[in-house]
């Protein structure tokens, strides 16, 4: 028998937006634990917004796990918060509301700031740095600085030494700036991942006393750097396989008319943000276009060249939003749409 680290992660019940939290159970496995052989657990919901004092437990039900190879024999189990009678959601698991549905595909992707000193890592001690336009996708220590590769680095390898489906990174616009993509299949997989790749990037950042800010414009509106966003790619089988022009325009016509509930969940501040300028739309306005980055739908050329079949692009997620509530709200708007047969589209 082997003993095994297993850090539970979950989200916590903090408003707008969650913060994650995890902590150790130690347990002997003969080899790395299956989902099945994963034992709720609990925590004290009082500290963490979840309960009031007098009846303070919530537990802790695993959803998955992943190898973490930072620790000798640890796992990463990412978990979902249940009522005390270990059924029953808390109100505050975002997770529980997203619909079922295997043919469901997501790709978020994830920008965020490093930040050190209240500013973006590589930002000089007063004033700016020069203007966005080398960072994007940069080499050289005059934009890039000489901490940040390292993190987004290691924090790969950590992603994929956790079997995460990590499909690529990137510099963003502005300094101190980066992106990951994470994609999966499963209404819910995606979405598991993006949590714990946070979870992992904000402790790998520890180390090096940076701090990840998610925050979709920390540097205001007024001036000339771009926020950040959780891009949201999605299809579903139907989309896929059945597509078609009408379909596609009817989809949109029920995200235009849903419009308010997906910014309700797609991050606080978001105002901030979708303001028309830096790839944006505005947060009022929804509108779609082929491969139009100021579009709040943008088209992939490849759907329209495949008979209006594939995958679209929400890019008004922000990067703070909780992708379980994204995923939830983008299901449940396809759902409203009926199939070119009158049948659900839906799973
Ligand atoms: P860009 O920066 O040009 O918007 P990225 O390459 O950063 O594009 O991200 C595109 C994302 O789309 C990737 O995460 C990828 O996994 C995802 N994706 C690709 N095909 C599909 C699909 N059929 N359904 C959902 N997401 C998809
Ligand atoms: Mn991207
Ligand atoms: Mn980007
Ligand atoms: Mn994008």
């Amino acid at each position: 028998m082997v003993k095994y680290k297993l850090e539970y992660i979950w989200l916590d019940g903090y408003e707008p937006t969650a913060n994650l939290r995890s902590k150790t159970l130690i347990r002997e496995f003969n080899s790395f634990p299956e989902l099945e052989e994963l034992p709720l657990w609990g925590f004290d919901g009082s500290s963490t917004r979840q309960a009031e004092g007098r009846s303070s437990d919530c537990v802790l039900r695993p959803v998955a796990c992943y190898p973490d190879s930072t620790r000798r024999n640890g796992v990463l189990v990412m978990s979902e918060v249940l009522m005390p009678d270990g059924k029953t959601p808390h109100l505050s698991n975002s997770r529980a509301t997203v619909p079922d549905d295997a043919g469901a595909w997501f790709g978020f992707e994830q920008e965020f700031f490093l930040y050190q000193d209240g500013k973006p890592l590589g930002f000089p001690e007063t004033g700016f740095p020069y203007p966005q336009g080398l960072y994007y996708t940069g080499v050289g220590f005059d934009s890039m600085g000489s901490i940040a590769r390292e993190i987004v680095e290691k924090h790969v390898d950590l992603c994929l030494d956790a079997h995460l489906n990590l499909e690529g990174i990137n510099a963003e616009v502005a300094k101190g700036q980066w992106e990951f993509q994470i994609f999966g299949k499963g209404s819910r997989t995606a979405a598991d991942q993006v949590w714990v790749a946070r979870y992992l990037l904000m402790r790998l950042c520890e180390g090096y006393k940076v701090d990840v800010n998610w925050h979709c414009k920390p540097l205001g509106k007024d001036v000339d750097w771009n926020g950040s966003g959780m891009h949201t790619n999605f299809s579903t089988t139907y989309m896929r396989e059945v597509g078609g022009k009408d379909y596609f325009e009817r989809l949109m016509a029920a995200f235009d008319k849903y419009k308010n509930e997906h910014i309700a969940v797609y991050g606080p501040d978001n105002h901030l943000r979708l303001t028309g300028l830096h790839e944006t739309q505005s947060i009022d306005k929804f509108n779609y276009g082929v491969a139009n980055r100021g579009a709040s739908i943008r088209v992939p050329h490849s759907f329209v060249n495949n008979d209006y079949k594939g995958y679209l692009e929400d890019r008004r997620p922000n990067s703070q939003s909780d992708p379980y509530k994204v995923a939830s709200r983008i299901l449940r708007t396809i759902a409203t749409v009926p199939a070119a047969d009158g049948r659900s589209s839906a799973a």
